[in-house]
């Protein structure tokens, strides 16, 4: 069982529920900004959100920001310690660190201090392309050098008496970082933030991201998830979200099935599925939506759903909660379908 870490509300590790993370694409010194994009990502279920902190004035905007937004803020800092200490004290909830690129253990202590005194975790990120140079001397850039630089900075923080302490470590490449997670699950109890790092594009990245991160969770690794995206932050979160509901993790929202269709299909399914697909995103409801081609699977996927429809010639019959419903017209489909949707 790992140690459980509080940010926020919320709580990291032990058997709290999987988190999940985006970090916003603003400039965190545009408070406006910064605030209406994390009202979306808190709208499409984001947990806990991440800032960028360059300078003071991002410093003073988290002390804003925080004012308008629902979720804990972590903020992100690199090589300067007193931003840290500055983003502490006007409200994070988290911060970020590398302590390998703050520099002097004194500087670390002094970060350390404030955390205590305010109560605010820290993450320590170890990313595969900044280890730092007597670890790849002994190790190389390799799975047991990513954990063995996580285990040596966690022990900076504990020398200090803080125990507090998320770790990641992240690598672009996925069979690294399932592996680098999975020694540094055997090795310690300190709670993991999953993520590829790097991923890619929307596309690439959330397959690598599915693969990587799903892996992990398969195998009851990970306490809380970023999906890295070259995309919309919103889509990182949406994209997160799919994984846990995929792995039976997250029980709450739609879950949505379709067809990949087959020459018995008389409708154009692939339209129709990415468009109910594309509106279901707005609706919050614990239920099961079946989108199938034809009469062969169906009405059997389509009543076993909560609500459904299986494609006939041109048209299709809507079913919900076992019994059809009605018939309906193809291009009334999307419509209809949502509208009844509605209504449960
Ligand atoms: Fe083909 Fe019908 Fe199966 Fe869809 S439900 S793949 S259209 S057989």
């Amino acid at each position: 069982m790992k140690r459980v870490v509080k940010v926020g509300d919320l709580q990291i590790g032990g058997d709290s529920k999987v988190t999940v993370q985006s970090m916003t694409t603003t400039d965190t010194r545009d408070v406006k900004s910064t605030v209406s994009q994390i009202r979306r990502l808190e709208e499409a279920g984001c947990d806990i959100v991440r800032v960028a902190v360059l300078d003071h004035d991002a410093c003073s905007a988290i002390f804003k920001i925080k004012k308008d937004i629902n979720i804990p803020l972590v903020a992100d800092i690199h090589f300067d310690y007193r931003l840290a200490i500055d983003s502490i004290k006007n409200g994070a909830d988290k911060i970020r660190i590398n302590p390998g690129n703050i520099g002097s253990v004194d500087r670390i202590k002094k970060i350390v201090e404030v955390a205590k005194q305010y109560k605010v975790p820290i993450r320590v990120g170890v990313n595969s392309g900044s280890l730092p140079k007597h670890i790849v001397e002994k190790y190389g850039v390799t799975t047991d050098a990513m954990v063995y630089s996580a285990i040596e900075n966690a022990k900076i923080l504990e020398d200090l008496d803080f125990g507090d302490i998320v770790v990641s470590l992240k690598a672009s490449d996925v069979k690294k970082t399932i592996d680098a997670y999975t020694l540094m699950n055997e090795k310690t109890d300190y709670p993991l933030h999953v993520g590829v790092t790097e991923a890619g594009t929307k596309w690439i990245g959330t397959i690598k991201s599915s693969i990587g991160i799903g892996s992990l969770l398969a195998k009851g690794i990970g306490d809380t998830i970023r999906v890295s995206l070259t995309s919309d932050p919103v889509d990182e979160v949406r994209t997160g979200i799919e994984i846990l509901k995929s792995l039976g993790i997250r029980k709450t929202g739609i879950k949505f099935i379709s067809c990949p269709t087959c020459g018995r299909c008389k409708i154009n399914l692939i339209e129709i599925a990415g468009k109910v697909q594309e509106k279901l995103q707005d609706i919050n409801k614990d239920i099961v939506v079946a989108v199938m081609g034809c009469a062969v699977n169906g009405p059997g996927e389509a009543r076993e759903a909560d609500i459904g429809i299986a494609g006939g010639d041109n048209e299709a019959l809507l079913f919900k909660k076992g019994n059809i419903i009605r018939k309906i017209s193809e291009g009334n489909i999307v419509k209809e379908l949502i509208e009844e949707i509605e209504k449960m």
